[in-house]
């Protein structure tokens, strides 16, 4: 990567930022455009930016991301955006000639009742989980055009599966959040106004596999260099927790002492979704962030930004 010119999009989010941080060290000239000078779901805009820049290659870290019912009460936007960010640079790097695109997929792409774990041939074998279909319809959409592009030009457009992340620059707004920023954020401010209950939504009895985004970003490095596809490659961390215990983890972090109460009318999505890593296994990579810690250092950094945002 030494000396090449590589995009990140969407460079301020989480994935995008811990993308940043992990190129710092390979020496490539990096290129980042901010939302408010480009909006990826503009075609024209796309391709203009895009042909001044003139990437090598390119990281699509750019999405729009949300949690269970953020997921499900915006369809419309969560399809249309992830899917024209997929056209519109998939499709502009193929004119530029582009050397490396990286998409990166998501584990809820894999059918609902897929087989545990789920390895990556188990793509559009069954239907979707629900509540998280528009996202996933709009994830096959980019990763199968990679694979068309590889297929019909061969450009070296390839697809990760990362499973749930988290990490710096997680989203915290509970509306929007994923489980795992969300439960931080409820047990932090049961524990402050002294409060006995935290609500935790569904049953509790969902298993996710959870990813610190350092890896994620350090296995799409390493895919990156080392794989040229159009095969998917799934990225995971190996360790499964359910709702429940997850709530008791992040609760013994905190310091919350009180009762954690599931609130069962709200939705838990799909039962398990834990991605099959002998893939990227058996080409040498393995992930090095162990939960504790990941959630520990997390819950730092997000009281350290509350108390600069506050001063
Ligand atoms: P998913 O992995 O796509 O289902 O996305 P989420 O991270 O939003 O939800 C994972 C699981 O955690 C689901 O079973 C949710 O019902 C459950 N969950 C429990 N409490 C919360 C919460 O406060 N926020 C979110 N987003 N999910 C929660």
């Amino acid at each position: 990567m030494r000396g090449k010119r590589i995009w990140v999009a969407g460079h301020t989010g989480m994935v995008g930022s811990a993308l940043v941080r992990r190129l710092q060290n390979e020496g490539c000239d990096l290129l980042q455009v901010s939302h408010d000078e480009l909006d990826l779901t503009r075609q024209a805009d796309t391709e203009a930016w895009m042909a001044r820049a003139r990437p090598d290659a390119i990281f699509i870290a750019a999405a729009k991301v949300g949690g269970i019912i953020a997921n499900s009460t915006y369809p419309a936007n969560f399809l249309y955006d992830n899917a024209m960010i997929a056209m519109n640079i998939m499709h502009t790097a193929h004119q530029l000639g582009v050397q490396k695109l990286l998409w990166l997929g998501s584990s809820c792409v894999y059918p609902k009742f897929a087989e545990q774990p789920i390895s990556e041939d188990s793509l559009l074998t069954g239907a979707l989980e629900p509540t998280n279909e528009a996202y996933a319809v709009a994830k096959i959409a980019g990763l199968k055009l990679a694979e068309a592009y590889a297929r019909q030009y061969g450009q070296r457009f390839i697809t990760a599966m990362p499973t749930n992340l988290y990490g710096p620059n997680d989203n915290f707004d509970l509306q929007n959040a994923h489980v795992l920023p969300a439960l931080i954020r409820k047990m932090h401010e049961a524990k402050i106004a002294g409060s006995s209950k935290a609500i935790v939504w569904g049953t509790g009895t969902p298993k996710r596999e959870f990813l610190h985004v350092d890896d994620l970003a350090d296995a799409c490095v390493f895919i990156m260099k080392n794989h040229a596809g159009p095969e998917i490659i799934n990225i995971g961390s190996g360790r499964e927790v359910s709702i429940g215990e997850l709530a008791k983890l992040i609760a013994g972090i905190v310091g919350y002492e009180g009762t954690i109460v599931f609130d069962t009318t709200k939705p838990d999505g799909t039962p398990r979704k834990l991605v099959d890593p002998a893939r990227l296994e058996s080409m040498g990579w393995r992930p090095s962030v162990a939960l504790e810690a990941g959630i520990s250092d997390l819950y730092l950094r997000w009281q350290q930004s509350m108390h600069v945002s506050l001063s």
